[in-house]
């Protein structure tokens, strides 16, 4: 543990210190003015001191709306000159949504990811091989901030030039992959075309990777393309970047939540009414510590579960199950609801599709039909060359292999259309295109529902 002290603390010593720090934090709130001041007053808060973490419920909440309408910064609960960083997430939309720190803030940060560095196990000297993406970005220069402070070695790689990366991954021998879920297929297939396996001596033990919703069955596909145990962490912008929660490599079954600087609650989307210990709602973080942007019941739209107990690691922070996906990632089709990811729980379940997918929703005929497009794993992995398929849409190959139906109801598809008809109760349309076909992430985060409206499809070799 990097600071065992915070990690390993006794309930009620935890549940004493939060306490304290959300009347510092109500203080500071009532005193910056603003948003968050008027709301508090209007909830007839006038003091830190008369509350206490069960009236939590009873305070008022934040979400993504205050941020776009106080941008760029609005919501500074210090001066701007205290402010030494910025980042932030494009976001849906194309709006940015701008967070500020201050060292202070900086300083905490690097800490909460040399957590979940050193829950990976990782210590000071270890190779740390850094694909998150550097930038306004939070993954990159987070992580790398953190193995800084943990003393490790770190690679700042940065997203894509894959070639590259596969050759500081076989002369530099990290132990560590810090990336997102989908990058890590795209490197496993780039390493295994260049020869380097688990069975050839890859060096990766664990893999810390976030900023996507991904499922269990994505992680197991990840740790037998890599040989590394794979392991989840998360956080966003608004609340700091990476390392407000993250796995630990013993027991690697749910996110610890570094809860003695972010205060977790889940709540039902729908009426905000908090929900018991492992019922699945929405996740909402009060920023206990934190300096230039404190946020009051941040409704982040990611949905979860938690659950409490010590872990064989150690820790007693709680946990957080795996992200399903956000509120407004829920796809709506012919009345049922459906996450992406629960879909791609049933296309991973099968071994014979390969790791990359992509949803199309067909809108063409004013309808609403899905259309899962998958590849067929060829030989070890989906290795095929990556030469001219980083840019879909270009000319790559359009000519080879479209136009005529590849495979789409053979006895793949039909197996699968048919358990997810089971398993989600939804029809869905199971197309396999040509290896190669859906499009790899180089860069940021992975695409996985594409709109399909009028046109050429959005995936090659998917027939209409
Ligand atoms: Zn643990």
């Amino acid at each position: 543990m990097f600071e065992p002290d915070a990690e390993a603390m006794p309930a009620e010593q935890l549940a004493a210190l939060q306490t304290q720090r959300l009347r510092v934090l109500i203080d500071r709130l009532l005193a910056a003015g603003g948003v968050q001041a008027g709301r508090l007053a209007e909830a007839g808060v006038t003091g830190g001191g008369e509350v206490s973490l069960e009236d939590l419920a009873k305070l008022p909440t934040t979400n993504k709306q205050d941020l776009w309408d106080t941008y760029p910064f609005g919501l500074l609960a210090v001066p701007r000159e205290q402010v030494v960083a910025v980042h932030g997430s494009s976001g849906t939309g194309g709006r940015p949504t701008l967070v500020s720190y201050t060292k202070g803030d900086l300083a905490l940060w690097s800490r909460m990811c040399a957590r979940a560095l050193a829950a990976a196990g990782a210590g000071p000297g270890t190779i740390i091989h850094n694909a998150y993406g550097y930038g306004l970005f939070t993954g990159g220069l987070g992580i790398h901030q953190g193995a800084i402070e943990l003393g490790a070695t770190v690679v700042p790689a940065s997203g894509g030039m894959t070639a590259r990366q596969v050759r500081l991954i076989a002369d530099l021998r990290p132990e560590i992959l810090t990336c997102t879920p989908s990058y890590a297929i795209r490197l496993g297939e780039a390493l295994a075309a260049a020869g380097l396996t688990p069975e050839t001596g890859l060096s990766l033990k664990a893999g810390i990777f976030g900023a996507e919703p991904w499922t269990p069955e994505m992680s197991g596909r990840i740790e037998v393309m890599l040989g590394l145990r794979a392991l989840d962490i998360y956080g966003l912008s608004e609340v700091i970047g990476p390392g407000v929660a993250s796995e630990c490599i013993v027991a690697a079954d749910g996110l610890h939540v570094n809860e003695d600087h972010f205060l977790v609650e889940v709540l039902d989307p729908a009426t905000a009414e908090p929900l018991p210990d492992g019922s699945r709602g929405e996740l909402t973080f009060t920023t206990l510590t934190k300096e230039a942007l404190p946020l009051l019941r941040y409704r982040t739209g990611d949905i979860s579960a938690v659950s409490r107990g010590t872990c064989p690691c150690g820790r007693t922070l709680l946990k957080m199950s795996k992200v399903t996906g956000r509120n407004d990632d829920m796809l709506v089709i012919r009345g049922v609801n459906v996450y992406p990811s629960e879909i791609e729980r049933v296309l991973l379940s099968e071994p014979a599709v390969a790791p990359d997918y992509v949803l199309v929703i067909d809108e063409r005929n004013g309808g609403r039909e899905l259309i899962a497009c998958c590849e067929r794993l060829t030989g070890r992995t989906a290795a095929s060359p990556s030469a001219g398929r980083s840019v879909p849409g270009a000319g790559a190959d359009p000519g080879t292999e479209v136009g005529g139906p590849v495979c789409p109801q053979d006895e793949l598809s039909q197996r699968l259309e048919h358990r997810l008809r089971e398993t989600l109760g939804l029809r869905v349309r199971v197309a396999m295109v040509p290896p190669g076909s859906v499009p790899r992430t180089e860069v940021g985060k992975a695409v996985r529902v594409r709109r399909w409206s009028a046109g050429e499809p959005p995936v090659p070799g998917l027939a209409g």
